[in-house]
This record gives structure tokens, sequence and C-alpha cells, in this order.
């Protein structure tokens, strides 16, 4: 599904972030992407999500070079990736409701698909009763669950995780976890940026490990 061949990411300002990369991700595999703060897993994301490219080797999604994708392939390829993120990124002062319906918006759903989907989704995530309340009035693991709301309601191929317990104590950490893993066993891709020791302790999934830019294990 996915394939890193020999992929070099070179910034002008610094070392490189990427030095020949090299992995593959199958359709429904489970995925953690493991190392320290500027190791390249950010890097990696924004790879695959064809906000930039490498400076040499190739990402490819389902046989398709990212980096030869047109706006419109480009466009249709990151309607196939949910992503959710360590701080959240909801819209401040929109609703829960319109967080989510932005997302479908954006696809060019219409209201009354919105109006259907936005409450089921908010169901599956355990918080359909914060429907009409804003961000700010939200707790951290609240806010996480509402981010996976949206990086789910348009069933992507797969969800890129980038570090999503950052902000959360265990117990909220291990929920979201949780709903992850449910979104996986339905048969999404999952890759999860992850420092936290404990979900690390807790999952059995394959592991690439990341160091300076280099891939040092993959078990
Ligand atoms: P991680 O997500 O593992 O913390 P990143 O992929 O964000 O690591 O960064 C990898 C390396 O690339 C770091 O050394 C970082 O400083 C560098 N880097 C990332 N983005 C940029 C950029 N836009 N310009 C210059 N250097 C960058």
């Amino acid at each position: 599904m996915i394939l890193f061949d020999r992929v070099v990411r070179r910034y002008p300002t610094s070392q490189s972030a990427l030095k020949d990369v090299s992995f593959e991700v199958l359709e429904k595999e489970f995925v953690t992407l493991i190392g320290h703060s500027g190791a390249g897993k950010s890097t990696i994301f924004k790879l695959i999500l064809g906000e930039e490219y490498p400076t040499s080797g190739s990402v490819s999604f389902f046989d398709q070079d990212i980096s030869e994708m047109d706006d419109d392939e480009l466009i249709e390829h990151r309607r196939k990736i949910g992503v959710i993120f360590q701080d959240f990124r909801l819209l401040p002062s929109r609703t829960i409701y319109e967080n989510i319906a932005f997302a479908m918006e954006a696809i060019g759903f219409s209201d009354k698909q919105i109006k259907h989907d936005v409450p089921y989704v908010l169901e599956l995530v355990g918080l359909k009763s914060k429907i009409w309340n804003f961000p700010n009035e939200l707790s951290g693991g609240e806010k996480q669950r509402i981010s996976m709301a949206r990086a789910i309601i348009n069933e992507p191929k797969l969800l890129l995780a980038d570090e999503p317990t950052g902000n959360l104590d265990d117990e909220n950490a291990a929920e979201i976890l949780n709903l992850i893993r449910q979104i996986n066993k339905l048969g999404t891709t999952v890759i999860l940026a992850t420092h936290n020791k404990n979900i690390l302790d807790s999952i059995n999934t394959r592991t690439i490990k990341l160091s300076d830019g280099k891939v040092i294990s993959d078990k």
C-alpha cells in the first residue's frame, strides 16, 4: 500500500531529515513508528500526504508515485487519508458538529448525508452529547476523540496518527489507543508515531524504529 524506496529528504537549512529510508506498509497493517524528537517521523507523514517530496528515492501509494500525482490526483489521494495530531487542530470558533461537517463538505457530501453521518460518528467515539459544544468546552481526551471522529468520517484507507497521545494522561491515552485499534480492526491501515512507553508496552505490533533519519530496526 505504501512503499518508501530509498528515500532521502534533505532540507536546505539542516542535515537530512531522512537518509535512505525504505519500508513497505501493507493494507490493514498497524505499524508503530518510534524514535526521538527529530528522528524523522513527521517528515514521513508529510511525504505520505504529498505535502513534501523526497530529495531522492520515491514514496508510492498503491503503486503510484506520489511525487508524480497532478493536483487533482493529490486531492483525491489526500481524501483517502485521515490524520490526527498531538495538538488536535480543531477549529476553535466552530461547534463540534461544524468541525466534523467541514471535513465532509470539503469532499462535497450533501447536507442530508452530513446531518446523518456526524451524529453517527460522534456516537462511535462516545461524544454525541457534545455535538453543539465548542472545542474549548471539552477536555483534552474529548478533543482528541473529536479529531478521531473527523479523521474517520470519510472512511479513509489510511489513518496517520502523529503523537496522538502526547497531550493526554494515561487513561485518555489508553482510550484513544483503543479507538485507533478498533478502526484498524475495521480495515483501516494505521501508522502511529509515538514515544509513549505505556502505549508501546501495551501493543504488540510491527514497530519501525527511526534514529537520526534512518530505520534502525523493523520488527
Ligand atoms: P520527528 O517528527 O521525528 O520529531 P521531524 O520529521 O519533524 O522529526 O524532523 C526530522 C529532522 O528534520 C529534524 O532534524 C528537523 O529539525 C528537520 N526538519 C523538519 N522539518 C524541517 C524544515 N521544514 N526545515 C528544516 N529542517 C526541518
